[in-house]
């Protein structure tokens, strides 16, 4: 397998029918690593800003963010990047903006947090668009949205730091805007979301954990926790044909994208791109490209009719074994 997947190094993602599937990175955890990445990866589907304000006594100010985020931007030009802004509580924690909860992933993360903080959220946005003079490859994308009033917000703030900059006489250009979808409301309002954004990236990790109702980091309900459950699936699918009634890209961003049994199934439901952890790249490539787009649709149309997960998984591991 090992020699298989050395292979892959310079092939593109394409099925056996000709589908490109183009595949990102995800970065900005410390276990990730870029080495492999660079290369083989299109660009930065999913860049994690949390690091950069975790890893401090206080909040960076904005010409530290713009150093960051212009290396990151630098390294992968022309290739697009998609710098997500702060997504803090949850399960991360900021050590100097303490607050407690007793419900976190419930509570203030995300996009909350930056509406109810302009003052972070437009040192953000700023940095971020600073960062892409002469480059032209920054995207900007926003966590946790679940209701279309803060992607009308977050967007007139967006718009008030890049008229900032200009006024400033800075030489800026107006970066595209996604949104995550994580949370089920967003994937109800999918259509209403989807008119007023450049492109759409899927977080199934939240996703899985909001619509199964199981904590994500919780070893008690971890076999629980399942994100080929045919209701998840269902969701992304519905999120695709959403997106599709106003031609918004789709992508999917969280670990079910770096699954092997799980990407040709995203493939069947028509999603654009894959960002999944550098670890993975190979074995996606090498897995879409054993597959066609055809045979996709009909092993999805077979899984969206499932009961549950653990089905999934059999069909799956049944068709990758066929495949060799
Ligand atoms: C997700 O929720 O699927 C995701 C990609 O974001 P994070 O894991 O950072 O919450
Ligand atoms: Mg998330």
């Amino acid at each position: 397998i090992a020699v298989e997947l050395e292979a892959m190094k310079g092939l593109k993602a394409e099925t056996t029918d000709g589908t490109a599937i183009p595949l990102y990175l995800n970065t900005g955890l410390i276990s990730d690593v870029m080495t492999l990445g660079l290369e083989e990866s299109e660009g930065v589907g999913l860049h994690r800003t949390e690091l950069l304000y975790i890893t401090r006594d206080r909040f960076p100010g904005e010409d530290v963010q713009v150093e960051s985020y212009r290396q990151l931007l630098s390294s992968f030009n022309p290739r697009p990047v998609i710098l997500r802004t702060l997504d803090i509580g949850g399960d991360k924690p900021l050590p100097y903006f303490p607050f407690s909860e007793s419900n976190p992933f419930l509570g203030w993360r995300g996009v909350r947090i930056s509406l109810d903080h302009p003052e972070i959220f437009l040192t953000q946005i700023r940095a971020m668009i600073r960062a892409d003079i002469g480059l032209n490859n920054l995207q900007i994308m926003l966590p946790m949205v679940s209701m279309v009033s803060e992607v009308d917000e977050l967007q007139m703030l967006i718009q008030r730091a890049y008229d900032e900059l200009i006024e400033e006489e800075y030489e800026v250009s107006m970066p595209p805007v996604g949104v995550m979808i994580e949370v089920p409301a967003a994937v109800y309002q999918i259509d209403e979301i989807a008119r007023r954004v450049d492109f759409l990236s899927v977080g199934t990790n939240d996703l899985t954990q909001y619509l199964l109702a199981v904590d994500r980091n919780n070893p008690r309900v971890a076999d629980i926790f399942d994100d080929m459950h045919p209701a998840v699936l269902r969701a992304i699918s519905q999120i695709v044909e959403g997106a599709a009634l106003y031609r918004r890209p789709v992508s999917v961003c969280g670990e079910l994208a770096g699954n092997p049994l799980a990407a040709i199934l995203l493939l069947g439901m028509g999603v654009d791109s894959l960002s999944m952890s550098a670890g993975s790249l190979l074995k996606i490539k090498w897995v879409i490209r054993s597959f066609s787009r055809a045979r996709a649709k009909s092993l999805l149309q077979a899984a969206l009719r499932m009961t549950d997960a653990r089905q999934v998984r059999g069909l799956m591991e049944k068709a990758l074994d066929d495949m060799g």
